[in-house]
């Protein structure tokens, strides 16, 4: 069984090699949209690199990046095509479904192959539940056309280098219908996937000014500090948020701050080890997702909380 994984983040891409060796591929390969330098890269983890030149699409477009991921995987046909599930990832995903005629499925953070096909485990409902997905039928019979599994990251541990495939160059002949003028990094809200203490703000605070105390203890604390999305989407106190539609994060320690534990807000951070929060209402769903919680007010507690720290 071939294994063809695809991802433009190099961490993910090396997490979908894993996850192609624990689904016993015979032969995994890796598509690659960038320069031959990085295709020889990605040869290193697979048996082989397929790369088209990014230079020849420009900036990312999620329509002529699918084009040029397709005419890959026609160019070997996988049985499994495994796609890191970033934003970029899952669009290019559901393009490629329909091109191809076959179904995709977001969010997998298991997978096996039985006699059904592949079957694989993914977030449903915003992360309250689990859902066991049979990713169409008859994975081995209808060779030409893979089955797209777009993995979460951090399920997997990444891999190591141990290959030294081959790189083959895929010619396509793209036009592209837009012109990207500028591209704009997003600022802040940088780190929240990968920080240990992640400290976030919610509508309980007040003012855009008394954010300082949320970054005070977050400081203090060694942490980044993230916002729900009303103090990001609504009050533009911060370019992104975290949550289901915004950054799901991971940390050591979560602490959070005048949040209610909306659904959304809690698929982003159930995967936090730890997590703590201050709120004035004993009946807000946030303590029912924490180990440990004080029922009080911010103003008060982040205060006495932040003295206790220093000490
Ligand atoms: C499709 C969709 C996707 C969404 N995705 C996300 C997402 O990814 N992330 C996200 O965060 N939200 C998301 N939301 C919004 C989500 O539903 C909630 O509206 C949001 O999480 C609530 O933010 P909050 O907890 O900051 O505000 P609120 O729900 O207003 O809660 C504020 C809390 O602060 C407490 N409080 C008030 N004053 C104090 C004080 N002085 N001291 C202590 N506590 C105080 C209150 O008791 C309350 O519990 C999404 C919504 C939709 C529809």
């Amino acid at each position: 069984m071939e294994v063809m994984v695809y991802s433009e983040n190099e961490k993910l891409f090396k997490e979908l090699v894993t996850a192609a060796v624990q689904l016993n591929a015979s032969k995994i390969t890796s598509a690659v949209i960038g320069s031959k330098e990085d295709a020889e890269k990605a040869a290193k983890y697979t048996d082989k690199a397929f790369f088209v030149d990014s230079s020849q699409l420009g900036e990312y477009k999620p329509k002529e990046y699918a084009e040029a991921l397709h005419s890959i995987v026609k160019a070997s046909d996988p049985q499994v095509l495994l796609i890191g599930g970033t934003h970029k990832g899952n669009a290019l995903a559901a393009i490629l479904s329909v091109k191809l005629g076959e179904p995709s499925v977001t969010e997998v953070s298991e997978l096996k192959v039985t006699e059904e096909g592949l079957i694989v485990l993914r977030s449903a409902f915003g992360g309250v539940a689990v859902a066991e997905v049979r990713v169409g039928r008859k994975l081995f019979t209808k060779v030409a056309s893979p089955k797209i599994a777009c993995v979460k990251p951090g399920f997997f541990t990444p891999a190591e280098e141990s290959k030294n495939g081959e790189v083959e160059k895929i010619n396509v002949d793209v036009k592209s219908s837009i012109e990207v003028l500028e591209v704009k990094k997003k600022e802040a809200g940088v780190g929240l996937e990968d920080a240990d203490v992640v400290v976030v703000a919610g509508r309980g605070v007040r003012k855009k000014e008394d954010l300082s105390l949320i970054e005070e203890l977050a400081k203090i604390l060694g942490g980044v500090v993230g916002v729900t999305r009303p103090l990001s989407a609504d009050l533009h106190w911060a370019p992104t948020w975290v949550g289901m539609s915004g950054i799901p994060i991971k940390p050591k320690l979560y602490v959070g701050i005048g949040v209610s534990g909306q659904i959304q807000h809690v698929a982003g951070i159930r995967n936090s080890k730890i997590i703590m929060v201050v709120n004035n209402d004993p009946k807000a769903p946030i303590f029912e997702h924490a180990d440990y919680g004080v029922i009080g007010d911010l103003y008060q507690v982040v205060p006495k909380l932040i003295e206790m720290l220093k000490s």
